[in-house]
């Protein structure tokens, strides 16, 4: 059988509709031993992470704050979209006698006291900068040079020793401090994004807030005041995020960057 290449995998990447596309050295995503142990148990022999990005649209985006359900919906669609990408690839690098194994890029994470739900299997977005695909903003998101910040992240790690693509050491965010202005949450500054003040803003119907309000219910004395939350609005939020599998409201440090945003003629 042939040495599978990078310029293979990028090839057949691009096949199936992915121009955002790179290779990263396992060694610099070993950033602590829980990353070192994951990679291990799931992907014995691990040589490179391939990280790939689908594109959000910016009209979609452009709906917000007014209306976030586009959105919404459509980051869905994405990380289905993405997950499907995912296990191509991994056909594909087995189909070439390697190991092909998919890091989650939303759910399921790690649910334990040690990560808080909050780390993911490896870091996709320092994956992506090794692997050449953009810099950090001051938003903490990736600024891709085509298409900003509006990108979501996938990551498949080989046992194939694919030569990883060139670093770039541009920095793309401009320093406009556009995402500080937009945030509602006051969660970016100038020395990066605070996720305990995003949080409870961009994930009003996520896990937090389901405690919180359960917690609010237990101390309910009035059975009538009890009914009167269990059916109202905000239990209908947590039914639809539950539904759907989306709990996130705000996008703006995505819609706000100007790096690579389309100027619609009309
Ligand atoms: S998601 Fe919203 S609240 Fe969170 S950092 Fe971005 S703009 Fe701010
Ligand atoms: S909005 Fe401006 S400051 Fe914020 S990440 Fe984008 S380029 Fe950087």
């Amino acid at each position: 059988m042939q040495k599978l290449s990078t310029t293979n995998v990028v090839t057949y990447m691009k096949s199936v509709g992915i121009e955002i596309i790179g290779v990263s050295p396992i060694e610099p995503l070993l950033t602590d031993s829980r990353y070192q142990k994951n990679i291990e148990r799931i992907c014995p022999n691990a040589k490179c992470v391939i990280v790939f990005a689908n594109t959000f649209p910016q009209s979609i985006l452009d709906a917000c704050p007014e209306n976030a359900r586009p959105a919404r919906f459509t980051l869905e669609t994405l990380y289905a979209e993405g997950a499907e990408i995912s296990v191509k690839l991994s056909r594909f690098l087995e189909k070439n006698g390697y190991r092909g194994v998919i890091i989650p890029a939303y759910l399921p994470v790690e649910m334990s006291y040690k990560t808080l739900g909050l780390k993911g299997d490896l870091n996709l977005k320092l994956a992506a900068v090794e692997a050449g695909l953009g810099s950090r903003g001051i938003s903490d998101l990736l600024i891709t040079p085509n298409y900003g910040p509006r990108v979501r992240l996938f990551g498949v790690i080989t046992d194939a020793d694919l030569k990883p693509t060139l670093k770039n050491e541009k920095n793309y965010c401009t320093n406009c401090k556009m995402c500080i202005e937009a945030c509602p949450s006051g969660a970016i500054s100038e020395s990066g994004c605070n996720p305990t003040l995003c949080a409870p803003y961009s994930m009003k119907s996520g896990l937090p807030q389901i405690i919180r309000f359960i917690k609010e219910l237990e101390k309910e004395t009035s059975r009538k005041e009890l009914f009167k939350k269990l059916s109202g609005l905000e239990m209908w939020n947590f039914w639809q995020a539950l539904s759907q599998g989306s709990y996130y409201e705000c996008f703006m440090c995505i819609q706000s960057c100007p790096v690579g945003k389309i100027k619609f003629t009309k």
